[in-house]
């Protein structure tokens, strides 16, 4: 069976059983939170579970390394509408380690893209029109930093609200161990 076959048949099952009942909530986070953090799927339910929270506590926006990397990209948007549409009062980025984006190297990455058919002809044209790959694909040495920096992307935003606490944390992803990076209350 496939795998969009698969969870077809699941969710027929899990609305005809009404399972959706236990997850009842509105569209306004409990908690008044919003957390920004890594697609890794080892933190799909590790990273709710290990900070306490239910459904309907948190607006989620997950990326590869959990980067604020535009002030005018889907991510900062994303917290705006949290902030001025969804009640949200604060912000949580909660990288963590082990992070694929920390190991990423950016050279092996375009190898795999002209493995895979991209011409090198098109990433030279690419470049020459001003994708600078090492900036685009964010690779970092540090979760700590890149932490630090999308924290300071946010608190920083020109429309983003002074009171607005902006905490940065990094979650262990085996564990679900939190380490505080900034403590958006001392700030
Ligand atoms: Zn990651």
């Amino acid at each position: 069976m496939s795998l969009i076959d698969e969870i077809m048949d699941f969710n027929q099952k899990f609305v005809d059983a009404e399972e959706y009942e236990q997850f009842f909530t509105d569209k306004y986070p409990e908690k008044n939170l919003a957390i920004v953090s890594c697609m890794d799927a080892r933190i799909l339910d590790l990273l709710p579970r290990a900070l306490g929270l239910k459904n309907g506590d948190a607006k989620v926006i997950r990326n590869a390394g959990a980067l604020v990397t535009h002030p005018w990209g889907s991510v900062m948007r994303s917290l705006l509408v949290a902030v001025f549409e969804m009640h949200v009062h604060e912000i949580m980025v909660i990288g963590h380690y082990d992070c694929g984006m920390q190991e990423l190297h950016v050279p092996d990455m375009l190898d795999r893209m002209r493995a895979r058919g991209v011409s090198d002809e098109r990433l030279e044209i690419l470049e020459n029109a001003g994708v600078d790959f090492h900036k685009w694909l964010t690779d970092f040495d540090s979760v700590e930093d890149a932490i630090m920096h999308s924290v300071n992307m946010i608190r920083k935003h020109p429309l983003m609200p002074s009171e607005i606490k902006v905490h940065g944390l990094v979650i262990h992803p085996i564990t679900g161990k939190l380490n505080i990076v900034v403590n958006g209350n001392k700030i």
